[in-house]
């Protein structure tokens, strides 16, 4: 694991009042049809690092990406009615946006800014360099600031100009690159997890695929005390076992994989031992709970059930650290949505005792979001894809680009 980042904390007064301090944000929220912010999130979170930076003076100038807009305008991803969020929740500051992100108009809109003013720049993905992380593009996005900040934990797993290329660029300038506090409190608490955790240490893993999720497997094993599998991934070691699987989604290709994983783990790799199962992935379904050995041929597993939730439950009653990735079952359809309620609020209950709890992943953080477990978790990564390649003990190019702790 890498170590510490510098963070806005080390900046002096000098490197923040009256300087353009660029800030990569990730603002990519969701919206409804009427385009409306519907969960703004990941703009609050950021609010701490903006806060810091314009109580001390500095003309913040934000960079982020929305959508998928493959490198030209489209209308339908600008950032402006996150500028207007923004605004709202930044009472008293000057918040502007403008529908350019390099070029004249930002430039322009840049020089007539003020100390504590935020200035929002048009949509990354707009410009074609952003994503192949084009060197002309970074120093173009480099020329516009004095400081770089990267709160964008989210996207830092991109190697794009924006995250990347233009923190690569500055420091060779001489500017100060360093990580926001949303950036430095993502990187300590998933950091502290894999190269210090308290014990024991509990890793929970699920979700739909066991293929997506192998290298998170393979780089917690030998970490953690107790693995946790529940989702869709524990048929594929249903299977394994020589258990009847019934119409479940399986990973026939990953059968081999999970042998070996069963015969090398020991007691570590703990799989539910009962099973909610259903004919079909729908709304409206009747519903039977079995145990694990007795899947019925013409049904599929969708969730764990009662007596599994129980066990990890148990298991977690003493631990110190918690990490959960990947929802228990198919949690969007309430019939089978039980034992991701369950486990959420048995890791809840290990907040209470004391214990550090960290989720990880897009669908885990939205599954705890919506049963109103967020605040009793220590920490709810904002970042899915992002959380998942540092478990997997990857290097995110965006953290790699910023200045170490300690380093001049
Ligand atoms: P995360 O985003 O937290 O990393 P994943 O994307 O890996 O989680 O998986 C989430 C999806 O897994 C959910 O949409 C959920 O419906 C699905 N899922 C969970 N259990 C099952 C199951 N038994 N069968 C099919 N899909 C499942
Ligand atoms: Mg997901």
């Amino acid at each position: 694991m890498s170590g510490r980042k510098k963070t806005i904390t080390d900046l002096t007064t000098d490197e923040v009042r009256g300087r353009r301090v660029l800030v990569r944000v990730d603002y990519n929220v969701p919206l409804d049809d009427d385009g409306r912010i519907t969960d703004d999130t990941r703009i609050t979170t950021t609010l701490p690092t903006l806060d810091g930076l314009l109580q001390q003076g500095a003309r913040v100038i934000l960079l982020a990406h929305f959508g998928r807009p493959k490198g030209k305008p489209v209308p339908e991803m600008s950032l402006k009615p996150v500028a207007d969020r923004l605004r709202e929740l930044l009472e008293g500051r000057r918040v502007e946006f403008v529908a350019d992100t390099v070029g004249h108009e930002a430039r322009t809109a840049i020089g007539t800014m003020f100390d504590g003013d935020v200035l929002l720049l048009e949509n990354t993905r707009f410009l074609p360099g952003e994503e192949k992380n084009d060197s002309g593009l970074a120093q173009e996005m480099a020329a516009l600031g004095d400081v770089y900040v990267n709160d964008a934990f989210g996207a830092a797993h991109r190697a794009h100009a924006s995250t990347a290329g233009v923190a690569t660029v500055m420091r060779l300038e001489g500017k100060p690159v360093v990580a926001g506090l949303l950036m430095d409190r993502e990187l300590q608490y998933l950091g502290r997890a894999l190269s210090e955790p308290e014990r024991p240490f509990v890793a929970i893993l699920g979700g739909s695929k066991i293929s997506g999720k192998i290298d998170v497997i393979r780089s917690l094993l030998p970490q953690v005390d107790r693995l946790l599998i529940g989702g869709a991934m524990a048929n594929t070691f249903f299977k394994a076992m020589g258990l009847a699987t019934g119409t479940s989604l399986v990973e026939d290709d990953r059968l081999d994989m999970a042998r070996e994983l069963l015969s090398t783990s020991g007691d570590k790799l703990v799989l539910p031992v009962d099973a909610v199962v259903a004919e079909k992935m729908e709304a409206g379904q009747a519903v039977q709970t079995v145990d694990r050995e007795a899947i019925p041929a013409d049904r599929m597993v969708l969730d764990v059930g009662p007596r599994t939730v129980d066990e990890y439950r148990r298991v977690l009653s003493d631990a110190r650290t918690v990490l959960w990735n990947g929802p228990m079952g198919v949690f969007e359809i309430a019939e089978f949505a039980a034992g991701t309620r369950g486990v959420a609020e048995a890791v809840a209950e290990a907040t209470d005792r004391g214990a550090t709890t960290i989720i990880g992943g897009g669908d885990s953080a939205a599954a705890v979001a919506e049963m109103g477990l967020e605040s009793r978790m220590s920490h709810v990564s904002t970042g899915g894809g992002a959380s998942l390649e540092f478990l997997e003990g990857k290097e995110l190019p965006g953290v790699a680009a910023l200045a170490d702790a300690g380093a001049s």
